[in-house]
């Protein structure tokens, strides 16, 4: 398998994995911090870039997923977001640059 397939798989997984942390962030939210966790280790192994939308719902101290509003806080001005994780208080700020 050549390198872009497979870091196109591996984006695949991470956008699963970020599906499965939402579903799962009000019940079991020590598995939500799982499936962050393996997204981040599938993306430095196959090489795939994070998707910038994704980004944006995680804090990259607990791995936590962040969900706005309930246990964390996205704001946005002029293209740069900044997200605040209230589980451990970690605050970042990310670009989010518009796909050209
Ligand atoms: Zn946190």
């Amino acid at each position: 398998m050549n390198k872009n397939g497979l870091s196109q798989i591996g984006t695949e997984r991470i956008y699963r994995l970020f599906e499965l942390a939402e579903q799962e962030l009000e019940k079991h939210p020590e598995r939500s911090v799982r499936y962050v966790q393996l997204s981040r280790e599938i993306s430095k192994k196959t090489r795939a870039r994070f998707p910038d939308e994704l980004k944006l719902k995680f804090c990259k101290k607990c791995n936590a997923f962040i969900k706005d509003g309930y246990n964390g806080a996205i704001t946005e001005s002029g293209g740069i977001a900044n997200v605040k994780c209230l589980g451990c208080g970690f605050e970042r700020k990310t670009g989010r640059k518009s796909r050209a």
